[in-house]
C-alpha cells in the first residue's frame, strides 16, 4: 500500500461559537484531523465569529475542551475569522475593482416586494439586481450591499469526494451577497479568503454546507484561485432516520464527558461513525487512520448509537491498564469539578481495578464504585441505612472489631471471622456483611466487603469500623 501523501494537505475545522460542541462537529473535527494526519499535513482550528451578535465565549471554551478531551490536537495559532476582516473587505474591494461583484442598492423592503409580486404572479423569485448591469452616475448616498456578480448562464460543478459530481444551472444561483450594507463580510467570502490564507488543500464539512459549495467555488474563480477539494459528509441521524437533536437524548459532546464516557471510546465511536473501517469496533485510531479514506465515506446519514457507544466504553475499559485508567479518571474528576486522586487513592484504586472493572460501564459508574476509597472526609451515611444501625449491630460491629484486630488479613481468614461471628450470633452472614458496608462506604451497594477491605487495609477498616460506633454514640 502507499501511504506517502500526495501533496501537503491542510485541513481546517471551522465552528461557529454558537453552541455546545456537538457529536456532528466533533466528528467533523476528528475527520479532518484524521485525514490531515494520514497525509502528514496540518490540522487547522478556525473560529468563525464574525457574527458578533451570536458568538459566545462559553462556546468557544466548550470547543477547545471538547477537542482537547478527544486529543484532536490543531497545528499552528488558533485563527479568528472576526480579526481577519480588514483582509476580507480588501479582497471585496478586489472584487469589485475587477467587476466580479458590484454594489446593488435596492433595499430589502424592495426585495420583498418584488418576491412576493413574482410569487403571486407564479413567476421565479430570482431577485436580479437592477445595479448589475448599471451602476449610478454619481454614487447614491443610499446603503449599498456587494454581490458577486454570477454568471447568467451554463453550469458550476463541483467533484465532491463524498458526494460524487454534483451540478447546478447558474441561472438558478443569486447574485450573492459578499459585503453587507452595514460593511460586515458574509460567511461565504469570508470562508474563501480564510481557507486560501491558510493554504487549506480539503474542506470537510458536513452536507449541510452544500449549496454553499457552490457560491464558494464561484468566488474561487473569480478570483482565479485554486479551489480546495470538497468532501462534504452527511449529517448525524438519530435512531428514528431524523436529524440529531435533543429529541434523541443529548448531542453535546460534554454531556457524555460528564457522564464518564471515555475520550478513546468516544473518539473511536465518532471515527468509525460514517465508513466502515472494519468489523473490529475497538480498532485503533492510529489503525483507522491509515485505512480512512474520504471516497468511503458513505453518503446517507450515519445513524447514532448510544448502545454501541456505551458498549465500546465499557469494552476498553475492560481491557485498559490500571495506569491509563486511573491517569484518565483523574482528568473525569477534575472535569467533574471533584478534585484529584491522592498517590494513596491512586494506589488503592490500582488494587481495586480487578474487582471494580467488571462492574463498571464508564466513568460515573467507577466514580460510585469507588466511593469506599475517595469518600474521605465527606463519608456520609445514606438515609437508607441509618434505620439498620441498631444498638444490637453496633455491638455486633465492635465484636468484628476485636476479633478482626486480631487476624491475619488475608481474604479466606476475614471471610472465616465473619462467618464464624454470623453464626455464634445466630444471624445471616448477609446481615453481618451489611453492617461492615455501611462502616465503609456509608450505603447499601458496593462491590464486595472483602474486596473493599483488602483494598483499603485494617487499620483505615478499624477505624471506619470505630468511627460509626462513635457517630452512632453521637446520635444517640
Ligand atoms: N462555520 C461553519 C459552521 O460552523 C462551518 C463553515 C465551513 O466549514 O466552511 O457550520
Amino acid at each position: 500500500m502507499n501511504n506517502k501523501p500526495d501533496r501537503n494537505v491542510v485541513t481546517r475545522f471551522a465552528p461557529s461559537p454558537t453552541g455546545y460542541l456537538h457529536l456532528g462537529g466533533a466528528r467533523t473535527a476528528l475527520f479532518n484531523w484524521m485525514y490531515a494526519r494520514k497525509n502528514s499535513g496540518k490540522f487547522l482550528l478556525r473560529i468563525e465569529n464574525t457574527d458578533q451578535t451570536r458568538s459566545n465565549p462559553k462556546a468557544e471554551l466548550a470547543i477547545f475542551k471538547g477537542l482537547k478531551w478527544l486529543r484532536l490536537t490543531w497545528d499552528d495559532d488558533i485563527i479568528y475569522q472576526f480579526d481577519r476582516k480588514e483582509r476580507h473587505l480588501e479582497i471585496a474591494k478586489l472584487l469589485l475593482q475587477k467587476n466580479f461583484a458590484y454594489k446593488c442598492y435596492s433595499t430589502k423592503n424592495e426585495i420583498t416586494v418584488f418576491k412576493e409580486k413574482a410569487l403571486k404572479l407564479g413567476k421565479s423569485t430570482k431577485f436580479i439586481s437592477p445595479w448589475r448591469n448599471q451602476q449610478p452616475a454619481c454614487s447614491p448616498s443610499k446603503e449599498y450591499v456587494v454581490r458577486l456578480r454570477v454568471p447568467e448562464s451554463g453550469k458550476t460543478t463541483i467533484i465532491d469526494r463524498v458526494q460524487g459530481e454534483i451540478v447546478w444551472n447558474n441561472e438558478n444561483l443569486d447574485d450573492l451577497i459578499l459585503v453587507r450594507s452595514d460593511g460586515t463580510v458574509t460567511y461565504n467570502l469570508a470562508v474563501v479568503v480564510d481557507d486560501f490564507d491558510t493554504n487549506v488543500t480539503d474542506i470537510i464539512r458536513g452536507d449541510d454546507h452544500l449549496t454553499n459549495a457552490a457560491k464558494q467555488y464561484l468566488i474561487y474563480k473569480a478570483l482565479d484561485w485554486d479551489v480546495p477539494t470538497f468532501s462534504h459528509i452527511p449529517l448525524i441521524h438519530g435512531f428514528d432516520g431524523k436529524k440529531l437533536s435533543k429529541r434523541h437524548g443529548a448531542v453535546g459532546l460534554d454531556h457524555y464527558q460528564k457522564q464518564g464516557m471515555i475520550a478513546s471510546a468516544m473518539i473511536r465511536y465518532l471515527s468509525q461513525l460514517g465508513w466502515h473501517p472494519g468489523s473490529n469496533d475497538l480498532i485503533s485510531i492510529e489503525e483507522s487512520i491509515q485505512n480512512f479514506k474520504l471516497e468511503k465515506i458513505v453518503k446517507s446519514p450515519a445513524r447514532f448509537d448510544p448502545i454501541k457507544l456505551n458498549d465500546i466504553c465499557s469494552k476498553l475499559i475492560r481491557n485498559a491498564s490500571n495506569d491509563t485508567i486511573i491517569k484518565e479518571f483523574d482528568v473525569f474528576l477534575k472535569m467533574a469539578g471533584i478534585r484529584t486522586l491522592t498517590k494513596s487513592e491512586k494506589t488503592i484504586l490500582s488494587k481495586s481495578l480487578p474487582f471494580l472493572k467488571p462492574r463498571i460501564k464508564n466513568f460515573n459508574e467507577l466514580y460510585v464504585q469507588a466511593s469506599f476509597l475517595i469518600i474521605g472526609k465527606l463519608f456520609k451515611i445514606n438515609a437508607d441505612c441509618l434505620e439498620l444501625i441498631t444498638k444490637t449491630s453496633l455491638s455486633l460491629l465492635r465484636e468484628l472489631t476485636n476479633r478482626l484486630n486480631n487476624v491475619i488479613w488475608e481474604r479466606e481468614i476475614i471471610n472465616e471471622t465473619i462467618k464464624l461471628l454470623a453464626k455464634e450470633y445466630q444471624i445471616a452472614y448477609k446481615e453481618v456483611a451489611q453492617m461492615v458496608r455501611i462502616a465503609i462506604v456509608g450505603k447499601l451497594n458496593s462491590p464486595g466487603i472483602v474486596d473493599m477491605m483488602l483494598a483499603l487495609g485494617r487499620p483505615e477498616i478499624i477505624n471506619r469500623f470505630n468511627n460509626l460506633c462513635d457517630k452512632k454514640n453521637d446520635l444517640s
